[in-house]
C-alpha cells in the first residue's frame, strides 16, 4: 500500500501546491479572471484533470525550465509559455513520447526518499498528446489573472532560459531550481550569477515573503514546506567566496548512484544532517552546495565582487 497519484496542498487563498510522487511540485494559481498552471510535472497522472477539478476558469501553463520533472506533461495542454531560451535538445528529449519507467526510475531516484511512501507503475504514465503550442516569454511578462497578478523573471544558471514567477496575490515566488541546492552555473561566471540572485534577494519582502521550488522542500519529504531565503543569502555567500578565494570545497557522490566519480562542490552555511534523500538538500537547509562552475569571471570584466 503506497501513494500512487499527486498530493494537493492548499498553501494560500486559492493557491495549490501539487506535488508528484514526492519529487516535484507543480501549482495552481486562481485569480478572478482566469488561472495560472506553473509547470507540468513528469508525467504520472492526467494533470489536465487535476486542473481543471480546482479550476473552472481559463487559464495558462508557464514552465520554468525544461527539465524532465518540469515539462513531461506539456502535451495534456493545448498551450504552454516558456522563455525560448529553454528551447533545444533537452526539451526534445524531456517532452518526447517515448519516455518511460525506466527513465522515471533513474531520473526519480536522484531526487527522492520515502519510496516506501510512493507506488509507480507503469500504467500511471500519461504523457498526453497534444500538439502543444509554445508561447515564448520573458522578463517583464505579466500574467493578469484578475485580482492578482503574476510577473516573470530571469534567472539563468540551473538551465539556461529558467524562469520563475511572482504572485502578487499570495506573495510567493515560484523559484522553480534556480535556487534549491541543485544551483548550477553552467550559463555564466560566478560574478555573474550573483547578480541574477542579488535580484532575487532584493525582491524578498517586497514582492514576495515566501519561495515554494520546484520541489517541496529539495523532495525527500513528504511534508510542504516553504523554501527558506537563507538558501538564497547562502548561494549568493557561497558564490562571492568562490571569487574571493576562500571557498571550502567537498567532493560529493551521488547517493543512488554512489559507483559514478564524485563532483565537486562549493559548500557554504551550516551542516544539518542529511534530509532522507540525502545530500542534505531538506526544507529551508541553509547549507548550500552549488556546482563549482567554470568560470568565475566574464572576460575582460573588473574582478570586483558584486
Ligand atoms: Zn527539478
Amino acid at each position: 500500500m503506497a501513494i500512487n497519484r499527486p498530493l494537493i496542498h492548499e498553501i494560500a487563498d486559492r493557491t495549490w501546491l501539487v506535488n508528484e510522487l514526492g519529487c516535484n511540485n507543480m501549482y495552481i494559481l486562481e485569480g478572478d479572471k482566469s488561472s495560472l498552471v506553473i509547470d507540468a510535472g513528469m508525467g504520472y497522472c492526467d494533470f489536465r484533470k487535476i486542473v481543471e477539478n480546482i479550476t473552472q476558469k481559463p487559464y495558462e501553463v508557464a514552465i520554468t525550465h525544461a527539465h524532465p520533472d518540469h515539462v513531461g506533461m506539456i502535451h495534456q495542454f493545448d498551450r504552454i509559455c516558456i522563455n525560448k531560451k529553454e528551447m533545444g535538445e533537452m526539451f526534445d528529449f524531456c517532452t518526447r513520447k517515448d519516455f518511460d519507467l525506466e527513465e522515471f526510475h533513474w531520473n526519480n531516484r536522484q531526487h527522492i526518499g520515502f519510496w516506501e511512501a510512493w507506488e509507480c507503475t507503469e500504467d500511471m504514465i500519461n504523457r498526453g498528446d497534444k500538439k502543444t503550442e509554445i508561447v515564448y516569454i520573458d522578463e517583464g511578462y505579466e500574467f493578469d489573472l484578475g485580482g492578482r497578478k503574476v510577473s516573470s523573471w530571469y534567472l539563468p544558471g540551473h538551465s539556461p532560459g529558467h524562469m520563475y514567477y511572482i504572485d502578487s496575490g499570495s506573495r510567493i515566488a515560484f523559484t522553480g531550481d534556480c535556487v534549491n541546492h541543485n544551483n548550477g552555473t553552467h550559463c555564466h561566471a560566478a560574478s555573474t550569477h550573483i547578480r541574477y540572485l542579488q535580484k532575487l534577494m532584493d525582491q524578498h519582502g517586497k514582492l514576495y515573503d515566501r519561495i515554494f521550488t520546484g520541489h517541496s522542500t529539495y523532495c525527500g519529504s513528504l511534508d510542504v514546506f516553504s523554501h527558506d531565503i537563507s538558501v538564497v543569502r547562502n548561494l549568493i555567500e557561497a558564490h562571492r567566496s568562490l571569487l574571493r578565494g576562500d571557498a571550502k570545497y567537498d567532493s560529493v557522490r551521488n547517493h543512488i548512484h554512489p559507483e559514478m566519480p564524485p563532483i565537486q562542490v562549493v559548500v557554504y552555511g551550516s551542516e544539518i544532517p542529511d534530509a532522507p534523500g540525502g545530500g542534505g538538500r531538506g526544507r529551508g537547509d541553509p547549507r548550500v552546495t552549488p556546482n563549482v562552475p567554470e568560470k568565475l569571471w566574464e572576460d575582460g570584466e573588473e574582478h570586483i565582487i558584486p
